[in-house]
């Protein structure tokens, strides 16, 4: 019997990112973590046999640093997507030119390193619109990874941004939608039928899955991250999911690493402790599914067919 497909993708957000996000003006000199993380990352997913899909922030891709992890990204068999050029939380704000600017100096920043031209887009933040969803169509995308259907996204959120004033942060709870999304693929009817592939959340009790959860739970229980895990992963294949999991650099760095983060979830876990957590969690998604990129993800959707439908009216802001 054949196994049901997964995915697994790695957002590479940049420690900059991360304190842009949390309104700390020490971003602006763009502090790196990519020569760390990154071949952790590439030499964990190696050890696992795994080629996943990295999203990529344009600004670092044009730097050395960028450059050379997303050439290294494409020598070791992984696809490299577009994760915007700024990492721009208010991107929902940014007009059309401002809008393609974000995806071609990525896109172009992309190709200058040394890999393919992006066909798949994930939104920072897990933010996207009805513009972007068309413009990927327009600029020849065939997916977006962007959406998380989950309740908890608003509270994330609120988190996330608790650094920033407070007029700015009403606008970054996201879109209510949110809440309902659908945890199944999908096609964006009116962006040309553009795949949605949303990061997966845990069947019936949509809280999320992703590394950074699963290293909360673990801060509190490494029992209970592995069974809220094997729970999670059980109820997929039970309720016909195939999982798209989502994973960041801060799943393998500790707060020694990325110098001003102390304040985010699960940094006081060491380095090793954290790898240790992720090297289990590929292992079990791959003892339970064919785990491949979320490229490979689409496609295989593609070819069984894809049947539900959503309007992009409904992550209008
Ligand atoms: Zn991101």
């Amino acid at each position: 019997m054949t196994r049901p497909t997964a995915s697994v993708s790695l957002d590479l957000d940049n420690l900059w990112a991360y304190l842009k996000t949390h309104g700390d003006p020490g971003w602006e000199s763009r502090p790196s973590f990519l020569p760390t993380a990154v071949p952790r990352l590439l030499e964990l997913l190696g050890e696992h046999r795994l080629a996943t899909t990295v999203f990529v922030v344009g600004a670092d891709a044009e730097r050395e640093d960028g450059a050379k992890a997303v050439a290294a990204i494409a020598a070791a068999g992984h696809e490299v997507a577009n994760h915007s050029w700024g990492h721009e939380p208010w991107l929902h704000r940014y007009g059309p030119d401002e809008l393609e600017a974000e995806l071609s100096r990525t896109e172009d920043a992309i190709v200058a390193a040394g890999a393919p031209r992006p066909v798949g887009f994930r939104g920072p933040g897990y933010s996207i619109t009805p513009e972007l969803l068309a413009l990927l169509h327009r600029r020849g995308y065939l997916y977006d990874a962007t959406t998380l259907p989950t309740w908890i996204g608003p509270l994330a959120r609120a988190y996330h941004y608790r650094g920033t004033p407070k007029e700015e942060r009403g606008e970054l709870f996201g879109p209510v939608s949110d809440v309902r999304a659908p945890i199944h693929p999908y096609r964006w009817s009116d962006a040309g039928g553009l795949v949605e592939l949303p990061v997966t959340t845990m069947p019936l009790t949509r809280l999320p899955i992703h590394g950074s959860y699963l290293l909360q739970l673990h801060q509190a229980s490494p029992r209970l991250a592995r069974a809220y895990l094997a729970t999670a992963l059980a109820l997929c294949r039970l309720r016909g999911v195939q999982p798209s999991l989502l994973l960041h650099p801060t799943d393998v760095l500790d707060a020694a690493e990325a110098p001003g983060m102390e304040f985010f979830p699960g940094m006081a876990v060491p380095g090793r402790e954290k790898a240790a957590l992720l090297g289990h969690v590929l292992a079990s998604l791959r003892s339970r599914f064919d785990v491949v990129g979320t490229g490979e993800h689409v496609a295989r959707l593609r070819d069984a067919g894809i049947r539900r439908h959503r309007g992009t009216a409904a992550v209008a802001r």
